[in-house]
C-alpha cells in the first residue's frame, strides 16, 4: 500500500491491499455469463450473512439510496421513524421529501429506542412502516434489535426496515428469524469495502407491499431488482469493481469464520472500552446499549479534540473522528470495524496516549 493516513473513523474505514487488488481486477460485461457466474457464486454466502432465504440485491449507490428506495417502495399510509442520532433522525426528513406521511419516535442522542414506546406508537394503528437504525453510528448506540423486532412482529400489516450499515457482520443479524422486511448495509463501514455500494434483502411481505405501491421509481424499484436477480443480474450497470471486492471480502469472512469475526469485534471493542475507563473518559452511549463496532467517547475531560486528531494524524498517520453533527468536539469516535485486530487497535490506543500527552 502507498504511504497513507489510516482511517479509524466510523466510515469509510481502511481498505485492505487484498480488497484493493480485487477491486482493480479486469472489467467484465454486466450482461455476460462471467458476471452471472460471479453473482451466482456470491449469492449463497450473502444469504448466509443476512440470515435469509430471500434474494440479496446489489445496489450501486451508497446506503442512502436504498434507505430512500425502501421508503418509496413501502410507505403507503404512514411511516414511523425511530430516531436516536444523526443518521436515524435524517430518515424522517428523507421520508417527508419522498412525499410520505412520517412521524418521529425520538429519543435523546445517546439513548436507545425503547421497545415499549414503539409498541405504544404501533398500537395506534396509524403506521404501515417502521424505520430503524440498528447501530446509530453518530452516537455509538446499538439498539436492542431482537426486542424491537419482537414488537414489530406483533403487527402483521407493518413492514420493518432496518439499516445495519455499521453493524453488519460484526454481530449476528438473522433477518428471517427476526422478521425484518428490508435489511440493508453499505460497503464502506462494517464490510471495509470502498464507498459507493450497498447490499440489501427484501421479505415476501415487503415485495407484496411494493407491488401495490405507485411511484416506486426505477433505479431502486425492489421488483426490478427481484426480476433481474432471478437471472443473476442487476437492473442497471453495477459497479463491477465493488462486486469483485465483495467476493474477495466474502472469502475473508468465511475463511475467518463468522463466530471468529464476531469474537474479534468483541475483543477489539473491549480494548477501546478498557482504554476509555483507564484514561478517565466516559461513554456517550448509555450503558447496556453500546456498539461493539465503534465507540463514541464523551469528552468529559475537556480536551482539545481537534488538536488531538491533528497530532495523531501528523505524527502517527492515523485518523479518528472528532464527533458528528451537533456533538462535534463534545465527543470523538474510534472505529474497530472491518479488518482491525487486537494488534492494530492496541497500536491506535498507544498512539492516542502519545498524542494526548504531548
Ligand atoms: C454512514 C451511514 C449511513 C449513510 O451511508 P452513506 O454511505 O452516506 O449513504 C447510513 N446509516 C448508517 C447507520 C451509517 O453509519
Amino acid at each position: 500500500m502507498p504511504q497513507h493516513d489510516k482511517l479509524f473513523i466510523p466510515g469509510p474505514v481502511e481498505v485492505s491491499p487484498k480488497t484493493w487488488a480485487a477491486f482493480t481486477r479486469p472489467m467484465i460485461g454486466h450482461r455476460s455469463e462471467a458476471f452471472r457466474e460471479l453473482y451466482r457464486s456470491i449469492h449463497p454466502r450473502l444469504q448466509e450473512l443476512f440470515g435469509t432465504a430471500q434474494p440479496v440485491f446489489l445496489s450501486t449507490s451508497s446506503a442512502w439510496g436504498v434507505m430512500e428506495g425502501a421508503i418509496r417502495n413501502l410507505v403507503g399510509k404512514r411511516v414511523l421513524n425511530c430516531m436516536c442520532g444523526a443518521f436515524s433522525d435524517k430518515w424522517l426528513d428523507v421520508s417527508r421529501r419522498c412525499g410520505k406521511q412520517a412521524e418521529p419516535l425520538q429519543v435523546a442522542w445517546g439513548k436507545h429506542i425503547d421497545p415499549q414506546q414503539l409498541e405504544e406508537r404501533l398500537a395506534t394503528g396509524d403506521f404501515d412502516t417502521v424505520t430503524l437504525i440498528h447501530n446509530e453510528t453518530s452516537t455509538g448506540v446499538m439498539n436492542p434489535l431482537a426486542e424491537i423486532c419482537a414488537v414489530a412482529r406483533k403487527y402483521p400489516d407493518i413492514v420493518l426496515i432496518v439499516d445495519t450499515v455499521s453493524s453488519f457482520s460484526a454481530v449476528p443479524i438473522a433477518m428471517d428469524e427476526l422478521g425484518v422486511d428490508v435489511l440493508l448495509t453499505g460497503s464502506q463501514k462494517a464490510l471495509a469495502l470502498p464507498p459507493g455500494f450497498s447490499i440489501f434483502s427484501v421479505s415476501e411481505k415487503a415485495f407484496a407491499r411494493a407491488a401495490q405501491m405507485p411511484d416506486r421509481g426505477y433505479y431502486f424499484d425492489f421488483l426490478e431488482f427481484k426480476k433481474n436477480q432471478e437471472s443473476d443480474m442487476t437492473p442497471t450497470t453495477p459497479s463491477v469493481a465493488h462486486i469483485h471486492a465483495l467476493e474477495s471480502k466474502l472469502d475473508d469472512i468465511f475463511t475467518e469464520g463468522l463466530a471468529a469475526r464476531h469474537g474479534r469485534h468483541a475483543r477489539t471493542n473491549a480494548l477501546v472500552h478498557g482504554w476509555v475507563h483507564a484514561r478517565g473518559f466516559e461513554f456517550f452511549a448509555e450503558e447496556g446499549y453500546r456498539s461493539v463496532s465503534l465507540t463514541c467517547i464523551r469528552n468529559n475531560r475537556g480536551i482539545d479534540v481537534a488538536a488531538l486528531g491533528k497530532r495523531l494524524r501528523s505524527k502517527h498517520h492515523l485518523v479518528i473522528d472528532g464527533g458528528y453533527g451537533k456533538i462535534k468536539g463534545q465527543t470523538f469516535r474510534l472505529s474497530n470495524m472491518g479488518d482491525e485486530t487486537e494488534e492494530t487497535v492496541s497500536h491506535l490506543l498507544a498512539c492516542l496516549d502519545d498524542s494526548l500527552s504531548t
